[in-house]
């Protein structure tokens, strides 16, 4: 039965729980310390890596991860070392305070904010060889990008060691490369992959899309229609035509670094249908100066 003082404590925990602030942590040694003792305690503990400028893409991986993990760990760090173009980095967007305003309300338990300098002390460069995912699309186009991925990835798995960690479909070949990381480095990190979350208009959201007009952010949406004009036309077109009418279609208002249909399971390209059980397209193009890339399976 609950007795009254039960009743109050019930109260208090309410009350207290409502002014329960997010913890900021910058500090690699720090974060470890803080969330030890959550481990050591049997709490799940759920990471969502991030560059920030956070949207609803964003904000999904962290409600997956809070309704399914004791605590939840959010990291905003725009990675020097996954660029391989200048501009790019300088050009990233930053929303820090609102970020961090989003995650509190949504109810993250910790933020992670490091500075690249303190973060890669002392981290020796690794060079991988991850096979054919080391070979199509983006690693082909931006070379030292996965070895960037995998270098951030792994200190913060280090740091922060997780039980579940959460990325999107959007960068279907990073998601790729982190389940390649964890199984190569035998890690008992659940990867669990979150599907891509779009504006009205079909198009895949992105912190760079913050960067396009609204002229740039309407022909963006042709990405999309690309993807699914592929996929409704399979049974008409052979992989390579499809291809074809893609980066002929996209031209008009992109500047087209790839357009590719790939065995999302090899991620061997395809070149007949019945190759494959699993074809996905993937796309990246430039638009305004900005990067987009995106993805779709072409099974109905
Ligand atoms: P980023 O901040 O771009 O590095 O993305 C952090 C994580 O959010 C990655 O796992 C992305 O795949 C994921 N993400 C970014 N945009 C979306 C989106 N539109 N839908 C789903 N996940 C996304």
């Amino acid at each position: 039965m609950l007795r009254p003082e039960n009743v109050e404590i019930c109260f208090l925990i309410l009350l207290l729980d409502q002014f329960r602030s997010m913890d900021i942590i910058e500090n690699k040694a720090a974060i470890r310390k803080f969330v030890k003792p959550w481990k050591d305690q049997g709490f799940s503990v759920g990471l969502v890596p991030t560059m920030g400028a956070l949207h609803t893409g964003h904000m999904q991986l962290v409600r997956e991860s809070l309704r399914v993990n004791d605590k939840t760990v959010c990291s905003i760090f725009v990675n020097p070392l996954q660029f391989n173009n200048q501009v790019d980095l300088d050009k990233y967007p930053n929303t820090i305070d609102q970020d961090l305003q989003l995650l509190e309300d949504e109810g993250c338990d910790l933020v992670f904010t490091p500075k690249a300098e303190a973060f890669y002390e002392g981290v020796i460069p690794v060079s991988y060889d991850f096979g054919v995912l080391g070979e199509v699309m983006e690693a082909e186009n931006r070379p030292g990008h996965f070895e960037g991925v995998a270098a951030v990835i792994k200190e913060l798995f280090h740091s922060i060691n997780p039980s579940r960690a959460y990325f999107g479909e959007k960068d279907y070949q990073q998601l790729a490369i982190i389940r390649w990381l964890v199984d190569k480095q035998n890690l008992s990190i659940e990867v669990i992959p979150c599907r891509t979350i779009r504006s009205k208009s079909g198009l895949a959201l992105s912190s760079r899309n913050l960067r396009l007009s609204e002229v740039g952010l309407t022909k963006a949406a042709e990405i999309y229609k690309m993807l699914n004009f592929t996929r409704s036309n399979k049974s008409n077109y052979t992989p390579q035509e499809l291809k074809e009418k893609a980066l002929t279609e996209l031209a008009r208002n992109f500047e087209v670094e790839y357009f590719e249909i790939i065995d999302e399971e090899t991620f061997g390209r395809v070149e007949e249908w019945n190759e494959t059980k699993c074809p996905r397209a993937f796309v990246a193009a430039r638009i305004e100066d900005v990067r987009l890339i995106d993805n779709l399976s072409l099974n109905p």
